[in-house]
């Protein structure tokens, strides 16, 4: 999961609240620009999982 913020308007698109991908839409929610205009703010994990419990759902 990332955020990712629209650089016409200044529109923060944060994919774990969305519950979608930046790639889900085609233009931006606020100004109807082309989701090419968005750039990356932060990438995020899931910060409730340690390196262990990963593997081991994993299996
Ligand atoms: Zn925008």
């Amino acid at each position: 999961m990332a955020v990712y913020r629209c650089r016409v308007c200044g529109y923060i698109f944060d994919e774990e609240k969305e519950g979608k991908s930046i790639r889900d839409i085609d233009y931006c929610p606020r100004c109807k620009q082309p989701d090419d205009r968005f750039e990356l703010v932060e990438e995020t994990q899931d910060s409730n999982l340690t390196d262990s419990e990963t593997q081991n759902n994993r299996s």
